[in-house]
């Protein structure tokens, strides 16, 4: 675990609102329950302490965590915490995806939601900046925004406007995700399709449930996104596909495990994707949620599947590849691995 800390990584899958500490909500958890605004603590305090969870016991705690970060100021602390967390165990880029929400409580719309977000990217900057002997190569962060399986056509295709009025603030892409036993691929279509014309690059959340909707899975690898997420259950034919078509695949140990998304390590595609030379890249979903990090899972794999300290490297270093974010920035990573790879050999 101590060389995986110790590896600069990227990380291209993380949901801030999955990836808060657990004191954090806690701490949350209590304020709302002062001002009268959660019901029962001691049952909010159960949901953010169980370990465990099933598929849909997550989206329960998503659903908890949604009512406690609906303040602006929440939203910018969480992630600057995550941000912080991620640079202290060597991760040089992180792609972020978040939901933008609107709450007519709080006077919160998706656009200030965003702008909450990118305020926490700021401030998480200037306390890394401070620390520079700390975090030697810094932390380059980035944002997608995603699009929840629960929105409309219309919400959706708000997103991707956002998104594209944000490039300029470092929003670099379109994710598809949230409950995958809810909605209708077909719904986010438009908007997914609008994406691409408009050059923004798109990753979906894909075959995490097993039959839920067998068209999907073939209708997804159609579109061609540029990378796809867990990609867990797909059949016989879709795999021969996704082998040809070659689409990037974010793989998540701990959460296809905790979810059920793979029944065991011994069985995750990931023996198989590498073994075949396939595009891939280690990340970590939802790191609160799932109590995990990246250097963790980066040691999972070398345990289950027998790499050496060379291939982690590797995988690491080619995980520059996949990136979403503009060219000068890739060889900037580069630049980086290039330097520390003899120490790495
Ligand atoms: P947020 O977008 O920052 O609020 O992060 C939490 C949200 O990410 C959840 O409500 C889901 O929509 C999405 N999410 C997190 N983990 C998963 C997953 O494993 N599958 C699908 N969606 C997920």
């Amino acid at each position: 675990v101590r060389y995986c800390k110790r590896l600069p990584k990227i990380e291209l899958h993380a949901h801030p609102n999955g990836s808060i500490r657990d004191s954090t909500l806690l701490e949350l958890a209590q304020e709302h329950d002062q001002r009268g605004t959660i019901s029962s603590y001691p049952n909010v305090r159960e949901i953010i302490l169980k370990e465990d969870r099933s598929l849909q016991e997550c989206f329960k705690l998503f659903d908890v965590i949604h009512v406690l970060t609906t303040d602006h100021s929440f939203i910018t602390r969480i992630t600057k915490e995550v941000i912080e967390d991620f640079a202290a165990e060597n991760v040089v880029y992180l792609e972020l995806r978040t939901t933008p929400k609107s709450n007519v409580l709080t006077g919160m719309t998706k656009r200030s939601y965003v702008e909450a977000v990118l305020a926490g990217i700021t401030k998480a900057n200037l306390v890394l900046c401070e620390n520079h002997q700390l975090h030697a190569h810094g932390i380059q962060v980035r944002l997608l925004l995603s699009i929840d399986r629960r929105e409309t056509t219309d919400q959706a295709i708000e997103t991707v406007k956002l998104a594209l009025e944000m490039k300029s603030h470092g929003v670099v892409g379109i994710d598809l995700s949230g409950n995958p036993v809810t909605g209708n691929w077909k719904t986010f279509l438009p908007a997914l399709t609008y994406a691409r014309q408009c050059g923004l690059p798109v990753t979906l959340h894909c075959g995490e449930v097993p039959v839920h909707n067998p068209d999907e899975v073939e209708e997804m690898l159609a579109f061609h996104p540029d990378r796809l997420g867990h990609a867990c259950v797909l059949q016989e034919s879709q795999w021969e596909r996704l082998h040809n078509l070659r689409i990037p695949v974010e793989v998540c140990f701990t959460s296809n495990l905790r979810t059920g998304c793979v029944k065991s390590i011994c069985d995750h595609h990931f023996a198989w994707l590498y073994k075949t030379h396939y595009p891939l890249v280690i990340c970590t979903d939802d790191r609160g949620v799932f109590s995990t990090n990246l250097s963790s899972e980066y040691a999972i794999a070398a345990t289950s599947f027998d790499l050496s300290e060379h291939d982690l490297f590797e995988l690491a270093k080619n995980a520059t590849r996949f990136i979403f974010a503009e060219e000068p920035l890739k060889r900037h990573l580069d630049r980086i691995f290039a330097g520390v790879e003899p120490n790495y050999r």
